[in-house]
């Protein structure tokens, strides 16, 4: 009876010792297999040879962006073809003075007419004319000579630098803004061509004058007139 249990002892145990028996000695023969193989690996000549040949590393600098030419076109006043100066003319204005006529009809050809003959000068002054609904369209904006040939204008006296005909951009509204303000058309008209020079030349408010607020003119005058709406105007840049 025991050595029935011993054989079944035996029997039923001496499998699993193999497995366990065989699983380590694989284990150990296995391990060096191993280390040869990677010893393998790093010293053979082949790791250094011809076997191996690592990518070449070429810089190639980042590709440049391609920016697509903005043009941004502003879309809160529509200038008139006729504002922008011919091309190889234009002049660099840097300011903007804002004159009356102080009479109360006119035109570009009426004020051309008495610049010309009665003042003997070579024109009309002003660069802009804005009309009233009296000798020319109301809110109409004429453009003179002195605006389309880029020349000095005749319209704001200063010092002997003559600065503000030079570089300053004459605008006269038809009328006497002494005695009353300028029509809505006017003033929507003046306020499109104002945007549209001052945009164009980086013309700041701060260098838009009415002509007796013109730094270092040399004439008497109420010009623009006192009901001229100065800062209702700049407020609309
Ligand atoms: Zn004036």
């Amino acid at each position: 009876m025991i050595k029935k249990i011993i054989v079944f002892v035996l029997l039923a145990y001496i499998p699993s010792l193999l497995v366990l028996f065989v699983g380590c000695a694989e284990e150990e023969s296995y391990m060096p297999e191993i280390s040869g193989v990677v010893t393998n690996l790093h010293y053979t000549a082949d790791y250094t040879s011809t076997a191996y040949v690592p990518a070449k590393k070429t810089y190639s600098p980042p590709a440049k962006k391609k920016y697509k030419k903005v043009t941004t076109v502003r879309k809160d006043y529509y200038a008139e073809p006729k504002w922008t100066p011919p091309k190889g003319s234009e002049k660099g204005w840097n300011a903007i003075v804002i004159h009356h006529s102080a009479t109360q009809r006119g035109s570009m050809a009426t004020f051309d007419d008495y610049h010309r003959n009665v003042n003997g000068w070579e024109g009309v002054g002003y660069n802009f004319v804005v009309g009233n609904g009296y000798g020319s369209g109301n809110g109409e904006v004429e453009t003179t000579f002195r605006w389309s040939q880029q020349r000095v204008g005749a319209h704001c006296k200063t010092d002997y630098t003559n600065w503000a005909n030079k570089n300053a951009i004459g605008i006269c509204l038809v009328g006497n803004f002494e005695q009353s303000r300028p029509s809505y058309r006017q003033m929507f008209s003046v306020s499109k061509l104002v945007k549209f020079l001052s945009s164009r030349y980086n013309i700041p408010a701060s260098r838009i004058y009415g002509h007796k607020d013109t730094p270092r003119h040399s004439t008497s005058t109420n010009c623009p007139g006192r009901y001229f709406p100065m800062v209702a105007l700049k407020s609309k840049l």
